[in-house]
């Protein structure tokens, strides 16, 4: 009997195009294509733009500019999220036609004041945990306006959500208490992240996510969104952050510079740095083929 072949490893680096990357999205493009090629997988591109009131212009063609001129060529065309919403149209209408998603009237301040009513006043990293109040079984939108639309989450021990990250080890949320039903598509029309993210992940076939630990806590909420669209859930590992000088994420939001374009191996040997990898190799070429050879998380 002949043991069936292995999977094969297909990643990706999936890049909202807000800007040129800097020192902390380069670590996930360097860790996911490390990971890829180790592996002897595909690593592929995806740029993530449907939140578009935070695109930039023209950030897409520098990101790739950026990744071809640090030897990360992807092995196919990058897919756009901004040309997919036919595809996140047909899992919203599966989701709703199975009563797994809802309409939502509630602005934030609705919500903050349904929050403060149930006595629970503090915001995990400033999101609000939504209370459920416009679930269908608790009066639905009541003659509101629906604005988004939200995944219901489990309640009780099912919410209890464990996973195991492949750096951090096991992992666990209660979704119900620190999230609650979520957002899959937003007041304003565009798609959730959560949503545009699980959808795509499958389309592509993607086996392995390594992305940066600040996405580490969405992950319950995508692997929650898989099973409800009966979607293979992948393997992660969530790599360690860039911290500004006072301790803060590093983001374009506050200020991170971007790379030195003119100087490709400060760049990535940078990076490697973060990931645990003190090549000294003088060349790109050489320096990413020791990187992947010295890959610990092969
Ligand atoms: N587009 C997201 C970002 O740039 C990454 C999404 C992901 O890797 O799941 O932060």
């Amino acid at each position: 009997m002949t043991s069936p072949a292995p999977s094969p490893y297909v990643g990706r680096f999936a890049p909202s195009p807000t800007g040129p990357l800097h020192a902390g999205s380069l670590v996930a493009a360097l860790a996911s294509w490390l990971d890829a090629r180790a592996q002897g997988g595909r690593w592929l591109l995806r740029i993530e733009d449907v939140d578009t009131p935070r695109c930039v212009p023209g950030a897409d063609q520098v990101i790739l500019a950026q990744l071809a001129a640090l030897g990360l060529v992807p092995d196919e065309p990058p897919v756009y999220q901004s040309q997919r919403g036919l595809l996140y149209q047909a899992a919203l209408d599966s989701l709703v036609a199975r009563n797994l998603a809802y309409p939502c009237a509630c602005t934030r301040a609705d919500i903050a004041q349904a929050n403060a009513a149930l006595g629970l006043v503090k915001p995990r990293h400033g999101e609000l945990v939504y209370p459920g109040t416009c679930r269908p079984e608790n009066g639905g939108l009541r003659g509101r306006a629906p604005r988004a639309w939200r995944l219901r989450v489990p309640q009780g021990q099912a919410a209890r959500w464990g996973w195991q990250d492949r750096r951090l080890g096991a992992q666990t949320q209660a979704l119900d208490t620190t999230v609650g039903d979520f957002v899959v598509r937003r007041a304003d029309g565009l798609w959730a992240y959560q949503l545009a993210v699980v959808v795509d992940d499958a389309a592509q076939g993607i086996t392995h996510i390594v992305r940066g630990e600040d996405l580490a806590d969405n992950t319950p909420r995508q692997q929650w969104l898989q099973q409800c669209l009966a979607l293979p859930t992948p393997v992660y590992l969530h790599t360690p952050l860039v911290l500004g000088p006072h301790g803060e994420k590093l983001s374009k939001q506050h200020g991170a510079k971007a790379l030195q374009a003119c100087d490709a191996l400060t760049d990535i040997h940078g990076a490697g740095l973060v990931l645990g990898l003190d090549a000294s190799e003088i060349t790109l070429e050489n320096w990413l083929k020791t990187a992947v050879n010295a890959w610990p998380w092969a």
